[in-house]
């Protein structure tokens, strides 16, 4: 199984395997193109969207507060990570596709296997992209900002390798 998080969606991958996300990530999700993009995805059920209960979420905390700063992932990135836990428990094999550099991170401490889609130039992805020169965070083309939201680094604009 496959968890994606924005990045992927507005990268424009193609999950190989049956794939998930949460519906913060679908909120996150804003321009015209990488919304036709989700919505094609959910309505071939390549995509669907699994919520997450407290529970689950207040323990992925107590154990990433233990091993990261947590105070640099937002909500939905511990979400999505909850989402990830709650599935390799169940001895599922989950890959979280994630360009987020502190989510990696946390992945790597927990032993669960992700991918990266600027980095490793996955064959599913065509599109161009705006990213942060700084913190790495992925905007769609259409994005109009010149600085990053988060760090206000520059942001340049890339198409992603097809190796
Ligand atoms: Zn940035």
């Amino acid at each position: 199984m496959e968890i994606l998080d924005a990045s992927a969606i507005i990268c424009g991958y193609k999950p190989k395997k049956k794939a998930f996300t949460i519906p913060e990530v679908t909120s996150e999700i804003k321009d015209i193109r990488s919304k036709q993009f989700l919505n094609s995805l959910l309505k071939k059920r390549i995509l669907e969207i699994k919520d997450v209960d407290e529970k689950t979420i207040k323990d992925t905390k107590k154990i990433l507060r233990k091993i990261a700063d947590i105070s640099k992932l937002s909500f939905t990135d511990i979400k999505l990570i909850s989402l990830a836990i709650s599935i390799h428990k169940k001895g599922e094999n989950v890959v979280v596709v994630t360009d987020d550099y502190m989510v990696q991170n946390a992945l790597k401490i927990l032993k669960i296997p992700f991918i990266s889609l600027l980095s490793q130039g996955i064959k599913q992805v065509y599109r161009w992209v705006k990213i942060c020169t700084g913190c790495k965070k992925i905007y769609p083309e259409e994005y109009k900002g010149k600085d990053c939201e988060i760090c206000g680094s520059p942001i340049v604009k890339k198409r992603i390798s097809k190796n």
